[in-house]
């Protein structure tokens, strides 16, 4: 049976690290972190996850300045608050919470947050410092399971990773992470011919595939260390990720659950990000 990766214990104790820094920052240097988190429209679960943000703020000592605007706002609106926060010297970090009403064009948004304040880590110069190796902004999910991983001592230089998943927020920015950690990376996506055969070489296997419980035993080697990136409300309204759990704990070494794998890690590697902001505009050495 698969040991455990325990992302709600990763998560608090990088929560906690934050806090010490934030407070370290405030007490020696009196600079008080500040995170702008914007809102458009009322979607039920995008108000659940910018107050379990607005949350892990108040927890860490971020100031969590709250930008709630309605479903009618205009892009040119939106820009326009964006252009502000660029220019307030008291916002370190900027989120928008996506996804936005269909009238804006997410790309612009993502594209008008200063790259010094991209907290979400979305905006194409931080992909590209990302993969030139430079210091910016890392999409928060995951830059959270490279924490678990190497919280939970798996070795990554040398490794056979195998990533499920191609998107933008997950799936590509996890294969650079991977190979700036020296693992030997290969990125599977749904026009890849024998999936199987290729998640079979996995020592470590990461799946972002967005389909409930696609990924079981079978696709797995002996021994992997799996990682579930995928989460899913079931008929039942249980939880359940990508990966078929009861199945693949069976032969997995270390395994993710959902919840409590990957889920946590997002908001906490957001609230590292606003810390980081912080640090990098007033010209800190990382402590
Ligand atoms: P996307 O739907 O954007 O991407 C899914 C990827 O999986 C695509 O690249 C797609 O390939 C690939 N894929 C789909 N079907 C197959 C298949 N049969 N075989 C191989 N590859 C396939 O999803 P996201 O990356 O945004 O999210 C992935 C999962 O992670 C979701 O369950 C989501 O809910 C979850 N998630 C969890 C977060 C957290 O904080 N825990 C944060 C973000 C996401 P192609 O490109 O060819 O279409």
């Amino acid at each position: 049976m698969a040991d455990l990766i325990d992302g709600k214990k990763i998560s608090q104790d990088i929560k906690d690290e934050v806090r010490d820094k934030v407070t370290w920052l405030k007490e020696k240097k009196n600079i008080e972190v500040s995170l702008a988190v914007i809102l458009v429209g009322n979607d039920p679960a995008s108000t659940v996850y910018v107050n379990n943000k607005k949350k892990a703020c108040e927890y860490t000592g971020i100031k969590s300045v709250s930008y709630e605007l309605p479903e009618e706002t205009t892009e040119e609106e939106l820009l326009s608050l964006i252009d502000k926060l660029n220019e307030d010297k008291t916002i370190n970090g900027i989120l928008v919470q996506l996804p936005l009403p269909k009238h804006i064009n997410e790309d612009s948004v993502i594209k008008r947050i200063s790259p010094d304040k991209d907290v979400d880590g979305f905006h194409p110069e931080s992909v590209g410092r990302l993969s030139i190796g430079e210091r910016g902004f890392v999409s928060c999910t995951p830059a959270g399971v490279i924490q678990l991983l190497k919280r939970s001592h798996v070795e990554i230089s040398g490794a056979e990773c195998i990533v499920v998943g191609r998107s933008n927020i997950v799936g590509k920015p996890m294969a650079m992470l991977l190979i700036r950690e020296n693992g030997t990376v290969t990125v599977c996506h749904s026009k890849t011919k024998d999936l199987r055969e290729v998640t079979k070489r996995a020592d470590i296997l990461v799946v972002a595939i967005g389909k409930p419980e696609f990924i079981d035993a079978s696709y797995v080697k002996e021994g992997a260390v799996v990682i579930d990136v995928g989460i899913h409300r079931k008929e039942d309204k249980k939880l359940c990720g990508d990966v078929l759990f009861n199945s693949v704990s069976k032969v997995a070494s270390q395994i993710t659950p959902v919840p409590g794998g990957v889920g946590p890690m997002t908001i906490a590697m957001l609230m590292n990000n606003c810390y980081e902001a912080a640090e990098m505009q007033n010209g800190i050495e990382a402590i």
